[in-house]
């Protein structure tokens, strides 16, 4: 694992371990690195109403906008899971909101890396910011 991403991977064990998931118990941990080089992270926090319950990606990229940033450079999340967990659907346009085509998104387990794609190659033909008319 290169460096940074080993960085993206550690941050994102770390507050997995934070995740709030009494009912699925399917913990997740994500790190979003910004255009500084910060790590911003986020876990999973489930609710006994369950549709309010809110993904690890939303909590990092939260974290990242409450830091002042608006900008995202690569994304790790991390399952525990025994199979390719990528992120859902709707964490996949939260990211496009504040990341290029080509930004990395690479999916972990415990023991480490399972797959790295771009943005684009999980929502293809995406809407964006630059969709709509200028203000
Ligand atoms: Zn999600």
């Amino acid at each position: 694992m290169a460096p940074d991403v080993q960085e993206l991977f550690e941050a994102a064990r770390a507050v997995q371990e934070r995740a709030h998931a009494p009912y699925s118990r399917f913990r997740v941990g994500a790190a979003v690195r910004a255009a500084s080089g910060t790590i911003y992270v986020g876990c999973n926090v489930e609710n006994a109403a369950y549709p309010q319950g809110s993904c690890a990606e939303a909590g990092a990229i939260s974290a990242m906008v409450a830091g002042g940033e608006r900008h995202i450079v690569a994304v790790l999340t991390v399952t525990d899971g025994t199979e390719l967990s990528t992120c859902c659907g709707g964490c996949r346009q939260r990211i496009r909101e504040f990341a290029a085509g080509d930004t990395p998104v690479h999916a972990a387990g415990r023991d480490g890396l399972w797959a790295t794609f771009t943005l684009d190659e999980l929502l293809p033909s995406s809407f964006g910011p630059e969709n709509l008319p200028p203000r």
